[in-house]
């Protein structure tokens, strides 16, 4: 654990949430919850990650919420907590409530039009790297070799980017690939929305490892602690960092420990 921002105490921090009226627990899931695995869709939690959010979903006291950016119905597939949870997916355009309610929202169809177009500049031979969600559109190169990662990016990243700019999109590059994005959401718009609906006094922090995280990073100030969660450090404006699996089992224990007794 190393801490990033002068005047940040994880002491401090966890007596305020020991003494906080309400509190919000914020995790992104790829590289935060899980490693990152070739095929997206067997990226399991790290062992003990599963049984921790459960307990502290079980324990009340605290909001447990996942923002990501794939669709909440991948984080459900991954996850199967089988309590409920709150999960916001595709960058804040998705929101799960934890009562099972559907609080999502939809582009307008011009801007899903824009991404109907992008898709149509993905050759044939490339649609299988290409993920469509409600309001983005996701190529991944995970797993691919270092050639044909540079392959794929110099044939869509110059198409996407005039497109984007056209069509009024969003091109972001994320640890495993290049997103075209619908914009007027992000991470950090969950941020503001959870720390809103806690209120004043609410003890809130927010786990991620990727840029798209960053958005969520600076709305935490002000709000609690932003924790950069990644093997490696980089520049970030988390106010912490740690290194998974251990530190963030160990994280997520002391989060439990501070709830007060139900
Ligand atoms: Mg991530």
């Amino acid at each position: 654990m190393k801490i990033l921002r002068p005047g940040v105490d994880l002491d401090t921090f966890f007596a305020e949430v020991r003494g906080a009226p309400r509190r919000g627990l914020l995790l992104d899931y790829d590289g935060t919850l899980a490693p990152f695995a070739d095929d997206r869709m067997a990226a399991w939690p790290y062992p003990g990650v599963r049984e921790l959010l459960r307990r502290l979903i079980q324990a009340g006291g605290s909001r447990v919420v996942i923002v990501s950016g794939r669709p909440v119905s991948d984080v459900l597939h991954l996850l199967r907590l089988q309590v409920g949870c709150e999960i916001w997916g595709v960058h804040g355009w998705e929101r799960l409530r934890d009562d099972g309610s559907d609080a999502s929202m939809r582009p307008a169809p011009e801007q899903r039009d824009a991404l109907r177009k992008a898709q149509a500049l993905v050759p044939a031979a490339l649609r299988g790297a290409l993920e469509e969600k409600s309001a983005s559109l996701a190529l991944h190169w995970r797993g691919t070799t270092p050639d044909a990662r540079q392959r794929l990016e110099q044939q869509m990243r110059p198409a996407w980017s005039a497109l984007a700019q056209r069509e009024g999109l969003e091109l972001h590059g994320f640890d495993g690939g290049l997103e075209l994005r619908i914009p007027g959401r992000d991470k950090g718009l969950a941020v503001r929305t959870i720390a809103e609906e806690l209120g004043p006094g609410g003890a809130l922090a927010y786990l991620g490892d990727d840029l798209t995280d960053e958005d969520a990073f600076r709305a935490m100030r002000g709000h609690g602690l932003g924790v950069l969660v990644r093997e490696a450090l980089r520049p970030t404006e988390a106010d912490c960092w740690i290194v998974p699996p251990e530190e963030l089992l160990a994280f997520l224990e002391r989060w439990l420990h501070s709830l007060p007794p139900a």
